[in-house]
């Protein structure tokens, strides 16, 4: 069975970075705590290794202790949670990817200029809960056509992206709102990472007969990229950990394909080719052939 990897996959810099910062947080806290306020990366797995190694999570600014340092994850939070824990004298660090950084100005920007905004995702989205609060909540968020239809007719319309959304989804809701308002300003804000992972999982998806995404259950970016998959490749599974993977799926398979989120650390993309390697090897006896 061959193991095909897509070209790009896996953690993307603002997952990266965020973690990296959290790190550095822990090198320097010398005894006071480190907590990230929500989770910094949807990955139960990489999650773990942080609590292990001293990083606290707190769900809300409520629960973030009285003293030390917060990261604030690569999804940004509101400037109303940001100013109330500086404001409490706390050390905070900004993770905010720069992708998220450049959304958010927009949103203000359009919101500014007098457009009513469209946010093309999940208003529950910790990213778009962090944008609404750039822009007094005052947005529309849609997450798809229908939702994109069912909006009432505008003046003018200025649009964001969730990050994550698939280029080819975010246009098709472009093409809706183009006939709810007579003027339609487009922002891109789709980041590259979430491009170069879908593209290449795409062109994965027609090469393979199965294929695994390897990502946290709530990640977007992990959830889009087995949508964009299934357009080609219907034995998509979504994983967290290898031992989710069904060994009954992989009988008689010839090339397997292994994509992950941006949240996925290579640590775990290398236990998924090793189990895939494994199980090869005790169902697929008739067929040695393994390659990464
Ligand atoms: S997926 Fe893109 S926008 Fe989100 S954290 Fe990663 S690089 Fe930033």
């Amino acid at each position: 069975m061959e193991i095909l990897l897509a070209e790009s996959l896996g953690f993307c810099m603002g997952v990266k970075r965020a973690v990296d910062m959290a790190y550095k947080a822990l090198d320097k806290a010398e005894g006071t705590p480190v907590t990230s306020l929500g989770p910094l990366i949807h990955n139960s797995q990489e999650m773990a290794r942080l609590t292990n190694d001293g990083v606290g999570l707190a769900q809300t600014t409520a629960d973030v202790p009285t003293t030390g340092t917060v990261v604030i994850r690569a999804h940004g939070v509101t400037p109303q949670a940001y100013d109330e824990l500086k404001a409490r004298g706390l050390k905070v660090m900004d993770g905010t990817c720069p992708y998220v950084h450049y959304s958010q100005r927009k949103a203000r920007e359009l919101y500014e200029e007098g457009y009513t905004v469209v946010i093309t995702g999940d208003r529950q989205h910790p990213e778009i809960v962090g944008i609404l609060g750039h822009i007094n909540d005052e947005a529309y968020a849609v997450k798809s056509v229908e939702e994109a239809a069912a909006l009432p007719a505008l003046e003018r319309i200025g649009v964001i992206a969730q990050t994550t959304i698939s280029p080819k989804k975010f246009q098709a809701i472009i093409d809706v709102l183009k006939t709810k308002a007579p003027e339609v300003k487009v922002c891109e804000t789709i980041c590259d990472a979430t491009e170069e992972n879908q593209k290449a999982i795409r062109e994965l998806s027609g090469e393979v007969e199965l294929l695994y995404v390897v990502g946290g259950r709530h990640s977007a970016n992990s959830n889009k990229l087995v949508e964009v998959a299934r357009e080609q490749c219907q034995q998509t599974y979504l994983i967290e950990t290898p031992e989710e993977i069904d060994a009954a799926d992989v009988v008689g398979i010839r090339k397997v394909g292994i994509s992950a989120g941006a949240s996925t650390p290579d640590w775990m993309i290398q236990q998924v080719v090793q189990h895939l390697r494994g199980l090869d090897r005790t169902v697929n006896r008739a067929d040695h052939r393994v390659a990464a």
